[in-house]
């Protein structure tokens, strides 16, 4: 059995970002929101980026309070998406 990320995840991970910040297409927004409903996966990284958001919002005179394993597990993510196989 192939391990490969649903079409679902690949079209999230593309446009989590975007989303997340307020500025996915209204459509896409609501493709987004009702895979993060039923997708673990996504839904956790959509959480990982939420809190580096939060962070460097917060902590802008100290960008090094982002938690590194957050945002290279974010990386990983999207590299696994995009080069199914590994796991
Ligand atoms: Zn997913």
């Amino acid at each position: 059995m192939i391990r490969v990320p649903r079409l679902e995840c690949y079209h999230v991970a593309k446009v989590l970002q975007s989303y997340l910040d307020g500025e996915a297409e209204p459509a896409t927004s609501s493709v987004v929101a009702a895979h993060l409903e039923t997708c673990r996966r996504c839904g956790l990284e959509a959480q990982t980026y939420l809190a580096i958001k939060a962070a460097l919002a917060v902590g802008s005179q100290d960008p090094t309070s982002v938690e590194p394993d957050a945002v290279d597990r974010l990386k990983r993510f999207a590299e696994r998406l995009s080069s199914p196989g590994e796991d």
